[in-house]
């Protein structure tokens, strides 16, 4: 199916939510990387789902229930074809953080011995960090650290090649940053580890609507999004293992619909994905993503990413000349600039944008790592989208160096 080009109006009807105001200025809305806003055709799911369709899943016979349960399984297809997995290897989760922890508590705890290693970027956000502390400290394990080099706010492939040793079980890294955009090597990553004999955990919150992923070529072992920020809601997102790594899990959380068999002198359990997904999911979720992920099919996403490429390239131009301001790291064609200005604090500069309509993030992004790493106390995040526009980021320019003036 060829797409139509990219339409940037075409696009922008469909966000609702872009057309307001704050503070009585026209939105600016420059924080997608923490959630993205929502399609029409997504708002539009979970409003027929609720209005007509709701039944519990894979329980009873009758046809609400019959009908939700094929949409649900329909939807961990979608998820499946979109990051290239086979539909035995999606387990759905509330999101990124909820997938992690999974992975740390149902796989790690029980492969981890004491004097085992679990070697993570410095680059990681705190959901790819804290699920590995606990499950060292539950295993004796230990946590090394991959630093990056805060010049470049890159890794290095020669620093993981002197830290992965035999003792290295696991192996977590970003697929992209959260604050700089940095697109790691997860390739030779993944290759390099497996030689070794280490899994590779892939954290896919900030990848997956920048670009086409294919876990299986990429041969990640685990790999994890969220829904809300690829254009779905909060609440749901997708853990993908390697079946036959999935299959020798045990559950993490216990309840129905994940046992083949219940009784006082014991449980046998039923198999994967269905083994980690105790209790009622969120159907409606599972079906708005699959929804975001149609929708996004949909939109030319060459298009969409030489779009977000060349507004990232006019933010970087209108403020490199800026007095005192500093891009961190900056990731040519990432949509992601991550600054900071001497002497003034990151969120008094993303109050006066407030003030001015512009929504952006301000602190340490959930990565206090990355900003020892590059020793700052935080900074500001501007993050582009398809929907934003040339207006948007003269705006947003423009309301930076007023802050600035002002500071
Ligand atoms: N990893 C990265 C790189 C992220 O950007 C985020 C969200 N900020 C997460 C993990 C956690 O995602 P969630 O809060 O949706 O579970």
């Amino acid at each position: 199916m060829t797409n139509s080009p990219f339409n940037i109006d075409a696009i922008r009807r469909d966000f609702p939510s872009l057309d307001q105001h704050v503070h009585g200025q026209p939105l600016v809305y420059l924080d997608s990387a923490a959630t993205s806003q929502k399609p029409l055709p997504v708002i539009q799911c979970i409003t027929d789902y609720y209005s007509g369709a709701n039944a519990n899943v894979h329980r009873g016979s009758h046809s609400l229930t019959a009908s939700a349960t094929n949409r649900f399984e329909a939807a961990r297809q979608t998820v499946a074809d979109f990051i290239g997995a086979s539909v035995n290897g999606i387990v759905w989760t509330r999101g990124a953080t909820e997938a992690l922890n999974l992975i740390a508590q149902s796989y790690a705890r029980q492969m981890l011995k004491e004097g085992d290693e679990i070697l993570i970027s410095e680059m990681e956000h705190h959901a790819n960090i804290v699920p590995w502390q606990i499950v060292a400290e539950q295993t004796g394990a230990k946590i090394v650290k991959w630093p990056l080099d805060p010049t470049r706010c890159q890794l290095d492939m020669s620093v993981f090649d002197s830290l992965l040793t035999s003792r290295t079980k696991l192996v977590a890294v970003a697929h992209i940053s959260n604050v700089t955009g940095t697109r790691n090597p997860v390739e030779t990553v993944i290759e390099k580890a497996h030689a070794l004999g280490a899994v590779v955990v892939v954290d896919g919150a900030q990848a997956v609507v920048h670009e086409s992923v294919n876990v299986e070529k990429m041969d990640a072992d685990f790999y994890v999004f969220s829904g809300h920020k690829l254009f779905a809601p909060a609440g749901i997102g997708a853990l993908y293992g390697k079946p036959d790594i999935l299959e020798k899990m045990p559950p993490w959380h216990g309840g129905g619909k994940m046992v083949d068999n219940v009784s006082f002198e014991g449980t046998t359990y039923t198999t994967s994905p269905a083994k980690f997904e105790a209790g009622t999911p969120n159907v409606a979720g599972a079906l708005a993503l699959a929804e975001a992920i149609n929708w996004f099919n949909s939109i030319d996403r060459n298009g969409a990413e030489q779009h977000v490429a060349s507004l990232q390239a006019e933010l970087v131009e209108g403020i490199r000349n800026i007095e005192d301001l500093s891009i961190i790291g900056l990731q040519q064609g990432a949509s992601v600039v991550a600054f900071h200005i001497d002497g003034v604090h990151h969120s008094d500069i993303a109050t006066l944008l407030d003030q001015q309509g512009i929504a952006v993030r301000s602190g340490q992004h959930c990565a206090h790592p990355l900003m020892d790493a590059l020793g700052i106390n935080g900074c500001v995040r501007v993050s582009i989208a398809i929907y934003n526009t040339s207006d948007d980021i003269k705006r947003c320019v423009s309301a930076i160096q007023k802050a600035c003036d002002l500071l």
